[in-house]
């Protein structure tokens, strides 16, 4: 008897994501595409970003900038740059392609990766897969890394390691919309202390607010009525909200989760200030 079971999450993560102010996030192409033509090898490339964008988890969306000329593999330049490697290819001989994160704790702020053009043949169309790399696939496969998923063990997967470069990684298997949720989960499912950047992204009848630098879904609340352990009732834009009870950082414009603009005005609930002054004056 062939017993069927449900499947175990097979996706993991690295140690860093993008914030989701950091969407969308821009990416350019360093020249030289080897035997490749450039317009099929850049439209294969973007092809493997917009795989991921229209997922519709978060709000992942990328834009892509052009080619990068002066673009160096392996130096951290600020820009997020996809690299097609032929002349040479510093990493390990048998990696059909490779992800180079840059992060501040948590928080990547930079992601380059570069197909194998060195000790692999690359096509964009017809792939004759596993004696020739498929672009789109395996790009598909890096902005997974990109985003901050690792390598997953579902078959199936775009992350499986196993099935970079293969066409059939072009598209996204359940294993993969699993991991990518889960990093950057859907508008209008964050709870209580989930971070925000409006309230777009919590639950309903809860607001985003701004506490120090931190940004996070908080519901409404009485005053005098408890909030759950680690949340205090208290005022914030003329409303009562559940807010932590300890607050890491104090001031509305410092910190990389701050964020200003007229943009967020009335979705954003600033409780920062009255922080501030009652540490202050405590
Ligand atoms: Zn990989």
């Amino acid at each position: 008897m062939l017993l069927l079971l449900p499947s175990a999450l097979a996706w993991t993560t690295g140690a860093s994501t993008w914030s989701p102010e950091d969407f969308p996030v821009p990416y350019w192409i360093a020249p030289g595409f080897g035997e490749l033509e450039e317009a099929a090898a850049v439209g294969a490339i973007q092809a493997g970003f917009d795989t991921w964008a229209s997922e519709g988890c978060g709000n992942i969306e990328f834009t892509y900038q052009g080619i990068a000329e002066d673009a160096v593999w392996g130096e951290k330049d600020g820009k997020n740059v996809v690299f097609f490697l032929s002349d040479s290819w510093p990493e390990e001989a048998s990696l059909v392609s490779s992800p180079m994160l840059y992060s501040e704790g948590s928080h990547t702020v930079e992601a380059d990766f570069a197909l194998n053009g060195l000790n692999y043949a690359w096509g964009t169309n017809n792939v004759r897969w596993p004696s020739e790399m498929d672009v789109q696939a395996s790009s598909t496969h890096e902005v997974g890394h990109l985003l901050g998923l690792w390598h997953s063990t579902d078959a199936e997967a775009t992350l499986n390691p196993a099935l970079d470069g293969s066409p059939e990684a072009r598209d996204l298997a359940a294993d993969d919309r699993e991991g990518l949720c889960s990093l950057y989960p859907a508008a209008g499912s964050g709870g209580q202390g989930e971070s925000c950047i409006d309230e777009s992204r919590c639950l309903e009848g809860m607001i985003c607010l701004q506490d120090g630098t931190e940004r996070y879904c908080a519901a409404t609340c009485d005053a005098g009525e408890p909030c759950g352990e680690g949340w205090t009732c208290l005022e914030a834009g003329g409303q009562q909200v559940c807010a932590a009870e300890e607050t890491k950082s104090c001031g509305c414009s410092s910190g990389p989760g701050a964020h200003s603009g007229p943009v967020l005005a009335g979705l954003v609930v600033l409780l920062c200030l009255r922080r501030c002054v009652s540490q202050k004056s405590s």
